[in-house]
């Protein structure tokens, strides 16, 4: 399709036959008078009474537990930069829209005007009583790390800045499963990160807490390798800078095994993945064009192992694989965060899921004849039914597992069914 064929599809798309993606329907019956009675004034007046007596009735009163927030101000949107809260919200319905056809989560965008951490903070836990969630969204860094951690801190109910840790959940599931199918262990093997974001910062600390060694790990931005020598680094730079004397992804790049790339188009050349250790494992994840072309790396080598943040090519690192699912589970027991526990329970049921013999209804609904644990798949697809059962319960058993679970659940048999009506 011809990129002009494409904008005009996507314009209309949105704008036909009612403007938006997402509209809200009630859930009781509104027919009679009756009905209209108990929805309002004046029966609406007791589940108030019975929350004002304990907060905690909120949840059984109210759409709270099922209802999340997809909050931005528009700074950092998709790869488009900051253009605004106005601009930002077809992302935020969008993500609406993936909540709700892949977990039954209500998620309503909110675009907030100020570029200001306190005043975006301020805002946030000021409404934060209407959700059970909170997913931030399209906030650049660093103000998108202050802010992620000062609400974490500050509210009771889950938090995740979904650019930073999609990626690192996504990614971290994809790296493990490449590992393993290049049989090299994660303590051992040498990763050079380009890019030193939101998304960058927090896939090396997750792959660190999955075992990466910092001594391994070289990290560059965009005036190259960052080096503990060099002057005036940010806080969030310096726990990934190498006591390397070296400057360029050249030399980072020669005998490395693991390429993470979150930084920007073509900035990875064949010369480079020719320099890598055998069976080389390259997320070129820049969006939408990649570090080094699908095409281009495969002709270089044929052992590589490689993902890209597309859908036209194998091994898709897709944020839809993580936040549903993860705030699925968070809300059923009532987590009062997404903490490190959740984050990893998740990866692991992400990694083992790929390894499962794949569904028909999948490989039908990619258009492929058989879908099997390899090079070519990695991470899981995203209309594979069976996310929906495996990776809420692991991020729920974490929660109850860390202690953050309010809301414990037992029978999980009856859980993994309910989920999958
Ligand atoms: P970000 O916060 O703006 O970070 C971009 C980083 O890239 C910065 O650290 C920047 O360096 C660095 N950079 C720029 N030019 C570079 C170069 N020539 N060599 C090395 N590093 C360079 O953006 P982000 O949110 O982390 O996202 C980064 C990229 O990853 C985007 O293309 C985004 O679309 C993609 N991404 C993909 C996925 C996915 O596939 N699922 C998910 C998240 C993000 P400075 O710090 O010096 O400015
Ligand atoms: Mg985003």
């Amino acid at each position: 399709m011809s990129k002009q064929k494409q904008r005009r599809e996507a314009l209309v798309y949105h704008a036909k036959p009612q403007p938006g993606k997402i509209k809200i329907v009630p859930t009781k019956p509104y027919a009679t008078q009756r009905d209209l009675a108990l929805a309002y004034s004046p029966g609406v007046a007791e589940p108030c009474l019975e929350i004002a007596k304990d907060k905690d009735n909120v949840y059984k009163y109210t759409s709270k537990g099922n209802l999340v927030a997809i909050i931005s101000n528009g700074t950092a949107v998709l790869g488009l930069g900051n253009i605004g809260p106005e601009a930002s919200k077809p992302v935020m319905e969008g993500k609406g829209l993936l909540f709700k056809i892949f977990a039954d989560i209500d998620g309503i965008d909110i675009e907030v005007d100020t570029e200001d951490v306190d005043e975006f903070v301020q805002t946030v836990k000021m409404i934060a009583p209407t959700f059970g969630g909170i997913n931030l969204e399209d906030i650049k860094a660093p103000e998108a790390f202050e802010i992620e951690r000062r609400l974490k801190e500050e509210l009771d109910i889950p938090v995740m800045h979904d650019d930073q840790h999609g990626t690192a959940i996504i990614s971290s599931a994809a790296l493990l499963n490449a590992l393993e199918i290049a049989d090299k262990k994660i303590e051992e093997v040498r990763i050079v990160i380009s890019g030193a974001g939101a998304a960058a910062v927090s896939c090396t600390k997750l792959y660190k807490a999955f075992g990466a060694k910092a001594e391994n790990i070289v990290m560059l931005d965009s005036k190259g390798v960052i080096r503990k020598d060099a002057a005036n680094l940010s806080e969030a730079k310096a726990e990934f800078a190498t006591d390397r004397k070296i400057d360029t992804l050249d030399e980072a790049i020669a005998n490395a095994d693991v390429f993470i790339g979150l930084s920007i188009a073509d900035i990875f050349t064949p010369a480079m993945l020719s320099s890598m250790a055998e069976s080389p494992i390259v997320f070129a994840m820049a969006n939408p064009d990649p570090e080094i072309d699908y095409g281009l790396a495969m002709k270089t080598r044929k052992d590589v192992i490689m993902a890209t943040g597309r859908s036209d090519h194998p091994n898709q690192v897709n944020n839809v694989l993580g936040f549903p699912f993860i705030f699925r589970g968070a809300l059923d027991v009532r987590a009062t965060s997404i903490n490190e526990e959740m984050k990893m329970a998740a990866v692991k049921a992400l990694a083992n899921l790929a390894k499962q013999s794949v569904p028909e209804q999948v490989n039908i609904a990619y258009g492929e004849t058989r879908l099997t644990f390899g090079r070519e798949y990695i991470i899981p697809k995203p209309f594979d039914h069976r996310l929906i059962s495996e990776i809420p319960p692991a991020v729920a058993k974490a929660a109850m597992e860390s202690g953050v679970a309010k809301n414990p659940i037992h029978d999980w048999e009856k859980y993994k069914e309910e989920l999958m009506q």
